[in-house]
């Protein structure tokens, strides 16, 4: 099982805070506890979310990931494009990192960042990732910042830089939520748009458990299931939690609850391989 959307990290983003308060605790102590999260739900990789605007010489903000990574086999960090940084300097530093092969993805957080997709600033990244055949992910839907702006983080946006970047694979995080039909509509037309599944439902055991929170997974269940039926591409569909948000054994058991038994393959392995071209 591949997990393809955690934070190891605070994203360091305005009007977030610390996310977790785990992520603030020494490298040891939150790979301890992410090894014992991923041992327990039968996760075997974990793609983590680099932090923004951490300085000159950590471009992607990926340091402190790379500083977990030795004690969490499985675990690989996804680059942050920033796209207050313009300078050739910055692009300089940034391939150098890609042409390493340590990042298996960069992201951008939409929304968070008043910047929409098609932003001339992103273009450069779109290009380094086509060329570095990684795919390029975007925080879409809904934001954790009352400093967010969500016309950037709405899915449509990224229909555009789908049809003006060919080669490169795009994935919309989180399906949208709460735009999800209208993510569906966008896997639909572009055969270069994923989705991951991560963040839908956020809280501890107690919440997944509680009369509440199933509840709500029986709507997004439906939901998950319309945009699947509607894109027409399971195989653009892959498995992430977001955790610390969630706890990874109750996140799997409710995705596997939302997709179609025929697809849990796909969705929980699968398509990621294919996505990540890991191996
Ligand atoms: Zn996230």
């Amino acid at each position: 099982m591949i997990d393809v959307h955690i934070h190891a990290v605070a994203p360091n983003l305005p009007g977030t805070g610390n996310l977790a308060p785990l992520l603030r605790e020494a490298p040891e102590k939150v790979a301890a506890e992410l090894r014992r999260e991923m041992q327990t739900a039968g996760v075997a990789q974990v793609f983590a979310m680099g932090a923004w605007n951490t300085g000159a010489d950590d471009p992607l903000g990926i340091n402190r990931t790379l500083e977990i990574a030795p004690f969490v086999p499985g675990l690989r960090p996804i680059g942050i494009a920033d796209p207050t940084r313009t300078d050739d300097e910055h692009f300089r530093r940034v391939e150098l990192i890609l042409a390493s092969g340590v990042v298996v993805a960069l992201k951008a957080y939409l929304g968070y960042l008043h910047f929409e997709p098609a932003h001339a600033n992103y273009r450069r990244y779109y290009e380094l990732a086509a060329k570095y055949r990684i795919p390029f992910m975007f925080h879409t839907g809904d934001t954790y910042s009352p400093q967010a702006k969500l016309k950037f983080s709405h899915p449509l946006g990224v229909d555009e830089v789908a049809v003006d970047h060919p080669d490169c694979r795009f994935v919309m995080c989180h399906l949208g939520n709460p735009w999800m039909t209208d993510a569906a509509e966008v896997i639909y037309k572009n055969v270069n748009v994923w989705t991951d599944l991560s963040g839908l439902m956020v809280g501890d055991d107690g919440a997944f458990a509680s009369e509440e929170g199933r509840e709500a997974m029986t709507e997004l269940a439906h939901s998950i299931q319309r945009a699947i039926r509607y894109s027409e591409r399971p195989n653009r569909f892959v498995y992430g939690t977001d955790w610390p948000l969630a706890p990874m054994t109750a996140y799997r058991e409710f995705i596997k609850e939302a997709i179609p038994p025929e697809h849990h393959e796909q969705v929980f392995e699968e398509n990621a391989r294919v996505l990540f071209r890991l191996r």
